[in-house]
């Protein structure tokens, strides 16, 4: 049984300037949201629910329905995502049941086995299949949430208030006082995609729901549902390849990167 998968790609801002959803521009000739869910296919999952912009339904489902470049035996269905990430993560939860087989109709377990459903940014567009498999087998073997996440290698602080300078020719910048340096032993930067059971995942977005309709208190992860809920989270290696493809400068990197690969 493979696991299933939400794949966020409602972002609508456009960091990356192109006047298109984040998700459908290109890195080495293939949308970011095609190479996010070729990666999840790859790792073995079965069935994908992407959430998209609303007023971009059909540009995606051209893209990757009824299956995505390569993954004839992949399942993947494309549902509208919601005013937040969380709200758009709930949408994709609720769509599962028709990327799941018939056999299995999304139940948390199935022929004893565990059901495990992932939650991945297709902004992560380059994470390798091995990270991802990592998640999955700790899941399958009897974590409830797990979460990939990397070390931090620069010294951090915390800020407090800022102020204007003046450059001289007429321009400003500003500058923070610093409040204190941060011990970076306890802490990780978190990726996805994260994975879960089927059960702990619904859980915890019932738990949150009141905190998906307004993106100031929605969770920016699932994990963090998780965690409000009680039940504790687990963290795999995650991998530098697992970058968020956000802003022109990533764009650059993962071309050269996919160069690299070819
Ligand atoms: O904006 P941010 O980088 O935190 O978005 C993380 C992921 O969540 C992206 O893949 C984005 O497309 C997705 N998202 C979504 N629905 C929203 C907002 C963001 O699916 N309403």
């Amino acid at each position: 049984m493979g696991a299933l998968a939400v794949l966020t790609a409602a972002g609508s801002g456009s960091r990356l300037g192109a006047n298109l959803p984040k998700a459908l521009v290109e890195v080495a000739g293939t949308p970011i949201v095609v190479r996010a869910a070729q990666g999840l296919a790859e790792a073995g999952c079965s069935g994908i629910v992407v959430t998209a912009p609303a007023q971009a339904l059909s540009e995606f489902r051209a893209l990757l329905t009824p299956h995505i470049p390569g993954y004839p035996e992949v399942k993947v269905i494309v549902v509208p995502g919601g005013v937040s990430r969380q709200a758009s993560v709930a949408a994709g939860i609720a769509a599962l049941t028709e990327v799941s087989a018939k056999e299995s109709v999304a139940e948390d377990t199935v022929g004893g086995e565990r059901r495990v459903v992932l939650v991945h940014d297709a902004a992560r567009c380059l994470t390798p299949a091995e990270m991802i498999k990592r998640v999955i087998t700790a899941v399958e073997s009897g974590l409830n949430a797990v979460i990939p996440a990397l070390p931090l290698s620069d010294t951090l602080k915390k800020v407090g208030a800022s102020y204007d300078l003046s450059s001289g020719d007429g321009d400003s910048f500003s500058v923070q006082e610093v409040v204190d340096t941060v011990d970076r032993t306890s802490l990780a930067a978190v990726q996805t995609p994260q994975g879960f059971t089927l059960e702990t995942l619904r859980q915890a977005h019932d738990y949150g729901t009141e905190r998906a309709g307004d993106e100031a208190v929605s969770a920016t992860d699932d994990a963090a549902l998780v965690e409000a809920l009680g039940k504790k989270v687990h963290v795999v290696l995650g991998d530098a390849r697992a970058m968020k493809v956000t802003t022109p400068f990533d764009v650059q990197v993962a071309e050269i990167f996919c160069a690299q690969e070819e």
